[in-house]
């Protein structure tokens, strides 16, 4: 039983720390940010996964068709 609920935890925290730390796809030239899941960022090649206030600080701005 102890184990089960050290399990859920761990579950909790990294399901929070997705949740916090949100990763956005972020291409540096046109300095637009996509969700991971955006068809845009799916054949971005040029694109880097970084956090969403690490994207805005560089000057991003969200897409017009997943909203970032
Ligand atoms: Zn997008």
């Amino acid at each position: 039983m102890k184990k089960f609920i050290s399990i859920l935890i761990i579950i909790c925290l990294n399901f929070s720390l997705t949740v916090f730390a949100e990763t956005v796809v972020f291409n540096p030239d046109s300095k637009i940010y996509h969700s991971v899941n955006c068809h845009h960022a799916v054949r971005c090649k040029k694109c880097i996964k970084i956090e969403k206030k690490e994207a805005q600080k560089q000057g991003g701005r969200p897409c017009k068709t997943c909203g970032g």
